[in-house]
């Protein structure tokens, strides 16, 4: 066996994608050498969007966390929550909140992996009125990060609690901007009635109590484009249609006839997956609108143009009516890699038509962005690391040697838990190929301040990291305090819903 430098890993993040990266490579790495695998992650918790994105009632989702653990058990394995990477959101973060610059711990490395996922919502910027505009209304506007924070507990969001319950007990219809499963799970979160199953999850109580009293009676999903483009996924959409007491209003039965014969006259494997999703919501609700408690519908070819205020609250919206048009093939280059031709897709143009709505709630489900850590390359355009199949590259191309990047930060923030998978295994493999292939390859065209020490990283990590960081062993107790909570509110767990509290536990 050739002699290869053991690898010291950091990975940023410790969602899926960090945890599958690191799973993969402490399965493959012979467990008898010196290497480490080091995770970052700014919270005190770990898990990402396991914990803070997935609803609540959707459990078995969260399994994967058991083999994280499992994983984490490692001798090479180690945890340094509360630790911000990259001086990007100092402000925002917790004052407990450790901040590290990249060029500090990158000393400590001989290799970098950035999984830090893309968990920012992107905003309706031009809309007059919306949670990304400065003339942002006060009530009644949200960002999908924030309901989902707020319903999942998220620290971040948990301030907003008042305002939210503020607003769901006033509101009786609900806008949600969005026809992607994150504005499915928000509408089920919000329509659901079967409030019994929700109280053993770990949805925490005093969200599930206010989404008992809520004054919903009917939730909207509103696409700029037509019913052929709506980008759910057949389980959630089976889920919402059989959810009890609740109903779908009608869907255009004509406008859905046409876009399933031009389907069917395509009919390729895209076009199969998606007519799965049509013929259950042409099939209807199984509870008749009639005997509902709420409802919920799908509109079409509408975009925002204005969230329109009586005193400081939402009233109406003012939407353009879209038509659709065909846009131009078009061609992109990612690094070295060859050109790649995009086929033509479907554009909401708008026409000069607008037409208005009354709603109380509105909550912009638009997606995700990334963001730049420190001055790792971007390409703000996608809101995706530069790289080429997980190796991040410089803005010229080139390799930046022992630097990765996996998950949503590195692909933009599409695909389920599965596909994060596949994306960091594929990764792991391309670091394990690039460990026993000594010759890195291409050197950066710029120095980079950040760049991992490969031949003499420094021992152990930063200093104020080993004496202030959420160990693993450290977790586990908040986790242990969780779980008892939740065993005694007959639910799974109870989360701790602020930093202080997280802290507070560890300092017992
Ligand atoms: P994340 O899970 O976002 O993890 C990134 C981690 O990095 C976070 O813990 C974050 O705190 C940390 N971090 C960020 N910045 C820093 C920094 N500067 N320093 C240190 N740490 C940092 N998939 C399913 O299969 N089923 C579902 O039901 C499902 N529901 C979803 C619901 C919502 C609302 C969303 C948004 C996604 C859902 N997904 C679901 C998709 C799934 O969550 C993603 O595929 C997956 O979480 C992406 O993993 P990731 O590791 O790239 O990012």
């Amino acid at each position: 066996v050739l002699y290869r430098q053991p690898m010291k890993l950091a990975v940023l993040g410790s969602g899926p994608s960090a945890f599958y990266l690191t799973q993969r490579l402490l399965n493959q790495l012979p467990a008898t050498t010196n290497d480490a695998v080091h995770m970052y992650e700014r919270l005190p918790v770990p898990f990402g969007l396991v914990r803070y994105g997935v609803a609540p009632d959707h459990p078995d989702v969260k399994n994967c966390t058991n083999s994280f653990s499992r994983a984490a058990q490692d001798s090479r394995f180690e945890l340094y929550g509360g630790v911000s990477v990259g001086s990007h959101n100092a402000a925002q973060e917790h004052k407990r909140t450790l901040q590290v610059s990249l060029a500090d711990i990158s000393k400590h490395y001989t290799h970098l992996a950035f999984s830090y996922g893309a968990a920012n919502a992107t905003h309706l910027s031009s809309v007059h009125g919306s949670a990304g505009s400065p003339n942002r209304i006060q009530r009644g506007v949200y960002s999908a990060s924030e309901i989902v924070g707020w319903y999942n507990g998220h620290p971040d969001y948990m301030h907003l609690h008042d305002a939210i319950v503020n607003d769901l007990m006033k509101a009786r219809k609900v806008a949600i901007i969005g026809q992607g499963n994150v504005g499915l799970d928000i509408a089920r979160m919000l329509v659901t009635t079967d409030y019994t199953k929700l109280a053993k999850t770990d949805i925490p109580s005093k969200v599930l109590t206010t989404l008992q009293n809520t004054s919903i009676k009917h939730v909207d999903l509103i696409g700029r484009r037509g019913i052929g483009q709506v980008a759910f996924t057949a389980k959630e959409t089976r889920e919402m249609m059989h959810l009890p007491h609740v109903a779908m209003q009608g869907i255009d039965k004509h406008a859905m006839h046409e876009v399933m014969t031009q389907g069917d006259a395509q009919g390729d494997k895209e076009w199969r997956a998606k007519k799965r999703i049509l013929s259950l919501l042409s099939d209807g609700s199984t509870c008749k609108e009639t005997e509902a408690t709420r409802t919920w519908g799908l509109k079409f070819l509408l975009s925002p143009i204005e969230f329109v205020s009586e005193g400081d609250s939402l009233n109406k919206i003012n939407f353009a009516v879209n038509k659709l048009t065909q846009s131009a093939p078009s061609t992109s280059v990612i690094g070295s890699e060859p050109a790649t031709q995009s086929p033509p897709r479907l554009l909401a143009t708008p026409t000069d038509q607008t037409h208005e709505e009354q709603y109380d709630l509105v909550i912009e489900s638009i997606g995700y962005r990334s963001e730049q850590i420190d001055d790792i390359p971007f390409d703000a355009s996608k809101g995706v690391i530069r790289n080429s199949g997980g190796r991040v590259v410089d803005d010229e191309g080139a390799n930046i040697p022992n630097v990765y990047s996996t998950g949503w930060a590195s692909r933009g923030p599409v695909g389920v838990i599965a596909s994060t998978m596949y994306d960091s295994y594929s990764v792991a493999d391309t670091i394990l190929q690039d460990l026993h292939n000594d010759d890195d390859g291409a050197t950066p065209s710029t120095r980079l301040d950040w760049a991992p020490s490969i031949k003499s990283p420094q021992q152990g990590v930063p200093q104020s990291v080993q004496d202030y960081a959420v160990k693993w062993r450290d977790w586990e107790r908040i986790n242990e305090a969780e779980i008892a909570q939740g065993q005694a509110n007959g639910k799974i767990r109870e989360k701790m819903l602020t930093i202080d509290e997280m802290y507070e536990v560890l300092a017992r």
